[in-house]
């Protein structure tokens, strides 16, 4: 019975820290806080940890964080986390240099498209170089992020988004497209369209992709000389007539990209 415990705190730590980087710290501080006799002791242990947890999120990360050299992204009017989840478990991480860069995309997209913001999904963790993001090994060094596609309703150009998650929702290639999924998986890259099971729910059903503004999106991130590179699926950069050699393949490695977006700095 105590290994099973043990064995339990083990996976709350391991799971905590995968998700959240700092949750599995304030997980175990919370379990030595509270004494093992003691009344309602698991009431008492969430309670510890929720309360600890918030604060070290809400006030103390944002504040050291700079000394790793990473900043939370600034949200605004025009830039938003797609959910609050996005910030409550510490994924809105970014260098100085990268949080510049987004503004200044969120700012240019939505004076060419009023009211459209610039959504954002998974950046970096606050904390540590080589420290992954699960599912994306490469976001670990504060360079690196993920935002959604623009999709519009009833023909104009909406803020909705096609998943809970914000992944997982693909826009597949046409019958005459090029499907990079089907080739990866036939190579064995099985793990290539898990994120499918990511999305947590399917929601805004009536909303459709679109061309013309996902198009200026990925030229207006290309345009920006602090890019390195950009993720989207081949058949996607066919389709919008997208050049630019920033545009690169992943490989079948990876997981496809045609749910999101992904950049990076130099
Ligand atoms: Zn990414």
């Amino acid at each position: 019975m105590i290994f099973l415990k043990f064995l339990l705190h083990i996976f709350i730590f391991f799971l905590l820290t995968i998700v959240t980087q700092i949750g599995g710290v304030i997980y175990l501080f919370s379990v030595f806080l509270v004494k093992k006799n003691s009344e309602k002791k698991v009431i008492k242990r969430f309670l510890y940890f929720s309360i600890i947890y918030l604060i070290a999120t809400f006030l103390v990360v944002p504040n050291v964080s700079s000394y790793f050299g990473r900043e939370k992204i600034k949200d605004s009017s025009v830039l938003q986390a797609h959910s609050f989840f996005y910030k409550l478990a510490n994924r809105n991480y970014v260098k100085p240099e990268l949080n510049t860069v987004i503004s200044k995309i969120a700012i240019d997209f939505s004076n060419k498209n009023k009211g459209i913001k610039l959504i954002y999904l998974d950046a970096n963790f606050p904390f540590f170089d080589k420290f992954p993001l699960l599912p994306h090994l490469s976001h670990n060094d504060g360079k690196k992020i993920d935002i959604s596609f623009v999709y519009a309703e009833n023909e104009r150009l909406s803020n909705k988004k096609p998943s809970i998650s914000g992944y997982g929702v693909y826009e597949n290639p046409t019958a005459k497209e090029f499907n990079q999924t089907e080739f990866c998986k036939e190579k064995g890259y099985w793990q290539y369209d898990f994120p499918k099971y990511l999305t947590l729910v399917t929601i805004n059903k009536d909303i459709t992709f679109s061309n013309k503004a996902n198009r200026d999106l990925v030229n207006l991130i290309v345009n920006q000389k602090e890019v390195g590179k950009i993720f989207i699926e081949p058949h996607l950069k066919n389709r919008l007539n997208l050049s630019s050699s920033k545009i690169r393949f992943h490989g079948c490695g990876a997981v496809r990209h045609d749910d999101h977006i992904h950049f990076q700095l130099k």
